[in-house]
């Protein structure tokens, strides 16, 4: 475990007293056991240690803490189900933990406006699994579905398998209930489909990554679920043969639901973990690509042409998985890599995003810069939005090597910049990436960006450290 904490701010006898007169003795936690799994979340081993969590079940709860922490200047990190990739949820600078867990209700699934209003602490697959069960969609799918929550979803602007045509959350909310640094809280939005008063704060907020405003609620597009679906899997003798299809793809007008590129490794560890045997073990990468549409015609027209067009990009071949329980295992697996690939060794996950085009590209570059510093990668993500998610791995480097190390992932990082791509395409900065953060954008874009930080959190208490730093 590597330590982050870059300051400690205790909370003296008073100060927690004030807190727990908030949210109850019960829900203020203090001792050390306790404490413990909120330092952490899913970033490498990374960790960083509170002085205490704060559990609100109301916006009012969270008002106050606000209130209290500006008052006297206590640090803030808000959490939700801490499978965050960039570190954003670890308390670097001490102070306190606010953790959104116990605001977990979904309070209205409304048929007519096709809107879910729901709390910050709700787990995403629960949202999923209730709206689909009204026979609607909510397609932002985080492959840590299973764990996530809306919160940090809104907060890191997540991305899933599904944005390759449903697009990621910000496109799916309609408004946000927050809270201020100050403790003032917010209403940005509603059930309203068009509303062009006034600055767009839903959407400046959405992927602020806690560093402006708690979010507490959320109102939530939905749309009706797509009555068929079906997956074909192809797999491809190199990596780059199968990045190169995916452009294909798109150049013959077909807009698959998801669209996914996982290398070898990635696919050998993920079966292996599942226990089930690899198909196609020589492919050196596959294509997992959905289609939807209305009906099973619909679908197999799409399917029928996919399949032609991955051959001709030079698939070794295209295997169609139509009923649920087939697609349901190919999901189950690909959703299960981002857990197994841990087990190739200690690596840093690069979340790098570029066009779709300069997909080919980059996997090119990865692998050249990686060998160059004899670094082992381990690649996959969500193609069909050019976002590529590179393990890097440190196993087998001698002492002194982390600075070759931090060289290749930089190098690796400037290479995406390069192409037109970013440093992040959806696990945020946090601070995995605030290192990187001028290589994406230019002095006056991150001044702008330091302005509005410092217009809504002037005290500088929200998630010290991130993003920004
Ligand atoms: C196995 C695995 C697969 C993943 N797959 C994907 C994927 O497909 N797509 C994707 O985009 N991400 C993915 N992730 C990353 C992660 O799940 C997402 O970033 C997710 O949105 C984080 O949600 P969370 O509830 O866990 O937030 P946390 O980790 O608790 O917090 C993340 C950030 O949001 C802030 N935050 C949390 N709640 C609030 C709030 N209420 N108000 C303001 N700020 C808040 C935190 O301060 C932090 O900066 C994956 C992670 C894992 C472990």
């Amino acid at each position: 475990m590597r330590d982050l904490t870059e300051a400690r701010r205790p909370l003296s006898p008073e100060e927690l007293a004030a807190l727990a007169a908030v949210v109850g003795e019960a829900h203020l936690l203090v001792a050390r056991d306790d404490l413990e799994p909120y330092g952490r979340d899913w970033t490498e081993d990374f960790r960083a240690e509170p002085a205490a969590v704060a559990r609100p079940r109301t916006t009012s709860e969270v008002s106050s803490l606000l209130k209290l922490c500006s008052e006297r200047r206590i640090p803030v990190t808000p959490q939700a189900g801490r499978t965050g990739l960039s570190g954003g949820a670890l308390p670097i600078r001490g102070g306190l933990v606010l953790s959104l867990e116990r605001m977990s209700s979904i309070l209205e699934i409304d048929e007519a406006n096709l809107v879910a209003v729901a709390e910050a602490g709700v787990v995403t697959q629960e949202l999923h699994e209730a709206v689909e069960a009204r026979g609607l969609y909510y397609p932002p799918d985080p492959a840590s579905r299973a764990s996530c929550r809306l919160g940090g979803n809104v907060a890191e602007n997540a991305g899933g398998p599904h944005a390759t045509k449903y697009g990621v959350t910000s496109k799916w909310v309609m408004g946000l209930e927050a809270v201020l640094a100050s403790g003032e809280v917010l209403l940005t939005g509603g059930k309203t489909r068009k509303d062009v008063a006034g600055y767009d704060l839903t959407s400046l907020l959405v992927g602020s990554e806690g560093t402006l405003a708690v979010v507490t609620k959320a109102w939530l597009r939905l749309i009706p679920k797509p009555g068929a679906a079906a997956v074909v899997v192809a797999p491809f003798a190199t990596l780059e043969e199968a990045a190169a299809a995916v452009a294909a793809i798109s150049r013959a007008g077909l807009v698959p639901a998801a669209l996914e590129i996982v290398d070898r490794p990635c696919v050998d560890v993920s079966f292996r973990k599942k226990g089930l045997p690899v198909p196609f073990p020589e492919a050196e990468a596959r294509l997992l690509v959905e289609l939807d549409g209305a009906d099973d015609a619909e679908v197999e027209r799409d399917v029928t042409r996919c399949g032609e067009v991955l051959l001709e990009a030079g698939a070794l071949d295209a295997v169609l998985a139509t009923d649920e329980a087939k697609r349901r295992e190919l999901w189950e697996v690909r959703r299960g890599i981002g857990e197994a690939v841990r087990e190739l060794g200690s690596s840093s996950e690069l979340d790098l995003a570029v066009p779709r085009t300069e997909l080919a590209p980059l996997v090119r570059g990865v692998r050249r810069i990686a060998a160059e510093a004899g670094l082992a990668t381990a690649c996959f993500g969500h193609a069909g939005d050019g976002n590529l998610h590179v393990h890097v791995y440190r196993e087998g480097r001698g002492e002194g090597d982390e600075a070759r190390f931090e060289e290749a992932t930089r190098a690796i990082y400037a290479e995406a910049c390069r192409l037109g791509g970013t440093v992040t395409g959806e696990h945020g900065v946090g601070v995995a990436a605030r290192g990187v953060l001028a290589l994406r954008h230019s002095p006056a874009v991150l001044a702008a960006m330091r302005a509005v930080k410092a217009a809504l959190d002037p005290l500088g208490i929200l998630n010290p450290g991130k993003a920004l730093a």
